[in-house]
């Protein structure tokens, strides 16, 4: 994503009354953070939010979290959310790799990633959010029943994260190359900002859901 600095963004984080701040400390108390007592999911690399504010609008019984690592980033769906603010959503400013480190063990429902950042280099492939490693962390956090959901237009990153999940003791439930022609995989789908991008320039979306 191109990113642009934001002068004043980590403050608006800081101040907003839809992020937490040191989420480490709720580590364990997810739950509580929410007007109801509900399943949690959440999307990591929300970017601008367009998926994660419909998800939380159509889904009231559940809890989201958006978790996105650059405030210039994040910054744009807060502004979204306060024009519609949403009880059951909530963001995070925050990197994926220390997942563990705000979440006990089972205490998310559902993962969410949408077209996460490819590092199509080699020696970078532990930074992608489906290498095992991640993978593991997941492993860590995610609920006996949750399952995770990924959906990228970039063929070999889906190709990548295809073969990592059997390797970190995922299964694959079910996937495809082309979401907006399968009626199964498409139902209910909800477009994100990069989705409606690359389908509108002809790219075919990957689609695929994994679970333990
Ligand atoms: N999900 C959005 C969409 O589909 O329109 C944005 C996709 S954009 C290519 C990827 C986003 O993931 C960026 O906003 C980036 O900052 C965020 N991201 C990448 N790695 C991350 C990490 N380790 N932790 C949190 N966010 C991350």
């Amino acid at each position: 994503m191109r990113l642009r600095n934001i002068p004043g963004a980590d403050k608006a984080i800081e101040e907003s009354e839809y992020c937490f701040n040191n989420p480490e400390t709720l580590k364990g108390r997810w739950k509580e953070q929410f007007p109801a007592v509900r399943p949690l999911y959440i999307e990591i690399g929300m970017g601008k939010g367009r998926f994660i504010m419909e998800m939380a609008a159509r889904n009231p019984d559940i809890n989201f979290l958006g978790i996105e690592r650059y405030s210039s980033v994040l910054l744009r769906a807060l502004q979204k959310m306060e024009q519609t603010p949403l009880p059951n959503l909530k963001f995070i400013c925050m990197d994926a790799a220390e997942l563990e480190e705000v979440f006990a063990p089972g205490e998310v429902s559902r993962i969410y990633l949408n077209f996460s950042d490819p590092w199509p280099k080699d020696r970078h492939a532990k930074r992608r959010l489906t290498s095992r490693q991640f993978f593991f962390r997941y492993h860590n956090i995610l609920a006996k029943d949750g399952r995770l959901e990924f959906k990228t237009d970039n063929q070999d990153l889906f190709s990548f994260s295809l073969e990592e999940i059997p390797l970190a003791g995922w299964r694959l439930d079910a996937f495809t190359r082309d979401l907006h022609r399968d009626p199964v995989l498409n139902e209910g789908n909800i477009m994100t900002e990069y989705e409606e991008k690359f389908s509108s320039l002809g790219n075919p979306i990957c689609k695929l859901i994994a679970s333990r």
